[in-house]
């Protein structure tokens, strides 16, 4: 807790998408007062999440930098804050990556699992050792309904998810004790960014080295629907960031 009885909200990858809208409706909470430090790893992206906090930026919403590659950059976020207490994480910064295991590096694929997976870790490593102290928190992360069940070409995304998740199950029941919750947040297609780079991505993909029966699939079938999905059933950022509102009350 802050010194006036505000909870601390740390927020990662607040430049766009989820991470912005969190940040700025929690900030936005008069009912919660929570005090919402929105982070990103390249700070000259602000100008959208200061448009969009308005007169919260500030007074409930602080910006600072942390790249979640950065162990460094992690603490010291986390050592700029008062007494280092964060009473909520929610660790949302992360990346996509698309298409066949042939075309997709073994570098290319441990960028994702250094962002999504073991950035979350040194984010968890971080905030822990205080809450346990405290004897409170919570702890979001976001997955995806990929980090549930695979997708063609989505191969590397999805394990980086299922890993999160296989961490935080376990994670959670040790933390229990300290009273200390671990939520994993499962969207289907959110409307934001990192969908539309993921589609334009795919336009561009050539999938050499593919089986051909899965290429066809993947773009006659997989792509076709999944928009005809995402149209009918997409979810906006503001959704899951009520989601999460909902998740921390
Ligand atoms: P965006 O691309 O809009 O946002 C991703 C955010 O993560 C950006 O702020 C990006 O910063 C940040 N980020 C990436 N790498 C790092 C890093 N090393 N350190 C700090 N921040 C970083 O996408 P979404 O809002 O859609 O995605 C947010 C989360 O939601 C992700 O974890 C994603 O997997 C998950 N998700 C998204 C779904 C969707 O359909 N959109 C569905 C299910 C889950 P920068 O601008 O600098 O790149």
């Amino acid at each position: 807790m802050g010194s006036d009885g505000q909870k601390v909200v740390l927020v990662t990858g607040c430049s766009s998408g989820i991470g912005l809208r969190v940040a700025v409706l929690l900030a936005k909470d008069d009912r919660r007062r929570y005090h919402v430090i929105a982070t990103m790893r390249d700070t000259k992206k602000k100008d959208k999440l200061l448009e969009a906090a308005g007169d919260t930026y500030g007074k409930t919403l602080t910006l600072q930098m942390l790249d979640v590659c950065s162990e460094e950059s992690i603490k010291q976020c986390i050592s700029s804050i008062k007494d280092r207490h964060v009473d909520i994480l929610i660790n949302n910064a992360g990346i996509g990556l698309l298409g066949p295991v042939e075309s997709i590096s073994i570098e290319e694929m441990k960028k994702v699992f250094e962002t999504n997976f073991f950035g979350m870790v040194r984010m968890i490593k971080e905030v822990m050792p205080d809450m346990k102290r405290r004897r409170s928190g919570h702890i979001i992360v976001m997955s995806s309904v990929m980090g549930l069940q695979g997708v063609v070409f989505n191969d590397v995304y999805t394990a980086s998810k299922f890993a999160m998740e296989g961490f935080c199950e376990s994670l959670a029941v040790q933390l229990l004790k300290f009273n200390i919750n671990v939520s994993m947040i499962e969207p289907g297609p959110v409307h934001t960014e990192f969908e539309v780079k993921m589609m334009q991505d795919v336009a561009k993909m050539e999938y050499p080295g593919a089986d051909p029966d899965t290429v066809r699939y993947f773009k006659d079938v997989y792509l076709p629907s999944s928009l005809d999905i995402f149209e009918a059933m997409g979810q906006s950022a503001e959704d899951i960031a009520r989601c999460i509102q909902k998740v921390i009350e």
